[in-house]
């Protein structure tokens, strides 16, 4: 069938059964290009809150679609391919959670987005990579904070906060982002000597020491924007740039490592959209137990941090 094919069929099967599509900034470009709503997130969830629709299509990986769900208990929550998840919020386990807990029985949990429902519903407070600093800084008290599952976020938090991070587990990394090497973004200055190094804090340490603005993608997104700089290195996944040329035509990118891919964002093709809205597959839904558990911290996520980027 022909994409533009794909595409009709798509807008008619939304229409019909009122639904919507979310899609990551990390999304393949012509998924993006369809989506109804587009972003990291920080969007997405705000979108999930306030959408009116009956059934919401995820373009994205797993604990997207279970968040999507936690918020939208009556909704249909579909994601088009089971396969798509996230191979760092497999790396919380909820056993290593309460060890961590139990060894620090005054420390706060501050959880990442990018974790699963039964990780959520032991957390004080969910974050994103946008307003994790602001959270950590507005959790009650001075409790040390147990934060994860990611050591970049935590490295750019610990650089930001006044509160003492203890990162659970110790070793989190989106293999991902991880791909960037100090090396890579060495040449690329050396190659444009001058120009911005834009990139998000699942990078490296080392990494992140080497960049002019660090932010979620849609911090990025609207950084670039907005800069009256008219040139780019981009530490972030290669499908960023699709959004940064659709948000600043006439600005140039550079992506600091053409192998820096999420697969798993990946997955959601055209084919298996229209697949999900026809078929209504696969539904991921929460039991209501977890659900309600995981919701009340990211309802004060909210309530900290209401702001959207
Ligand atoms: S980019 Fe990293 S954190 Fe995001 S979905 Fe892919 S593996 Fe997970």
């Amino acid at each position: 069938m022909a994409r533009k094919e794909i595409v009709e069929r798509i807008e008619r099967l939304k229409r019909r059964k009122n639904a919507i599509i979310f899609a990551h900034n990390y999304a393949r470009p012509e998924v993006v290009d369809i989506a109804d709503v587009v972003g990291g997130s920080s969007t997405l969830i705000m979108a999930a809150r306030e959408t009116s629709a009956d059934m919401i299509i995820v373009g994205g990986v797993d604990f997207m679609a279970e968040t999507v769900a936690i918020l939208n208990p009556d909704k249909k929550v579909i994601l088009p391919d089971r396969s798509a998840i996230c191979p760092m919020a497999q790396q919380l386990l909820k056993r290593d959670l309460r060890k961590a807990k139990r060894e620090n029985p005054d420390a706060e949990i501050l959880l990442y987005m990018n974790t699963y429902a039964e990780t959520k519903a032991l957390a004080d407070c969910i974050c994103t990579s946008d307003n994790a600093v602001h959270i950590s800084e507005n959790m009650d008290g001075g409790s040390p904070l147990l934060f994860g599952p990611d050591r970049g976020l935590v490295y750019y938090v610990s650089k930001r906060t006044t509160k003492r991070i203890i990162p659970v587990p110790e070793y989190g990394f989106c293999p991902v982002h991880c791909q960037i090497a100090l090396e890579d973004i060495l040449t690329a200055k050396e190659a444009h000597p001058g120009v911005k190094v834009v990139g998000h804090p699942e990078c490296t340490p080392a990494v992140q020491d080497q960049m002019d603005y660090i932010g979620s993608t849609s911090e990025i997104v609207k950084y670039c924007r907005d800069s009256e700089d008219t040139e780019f290195l981009v530490a972030a996944e290669v499908g960023l740039l699709h959004m940064l040329k659709k948000v600043a035509k006439e600005k140039t990118f550079h992506i600091i490592s053409n192998t820096t891919v999420c697969p798993m964002l990946k997955i959601p093709t055209l084919m298996k959209i229209e697949e999900a809205l026809d078929r209504e597959k696969y539904r991921i839904t929460v039991p209501k137990e977890i659900a309600a558990k995981a919701r009340a911290p990211i309802e004060r996520m909210l309530e900290l941090a209401p702001r959207a980027i």
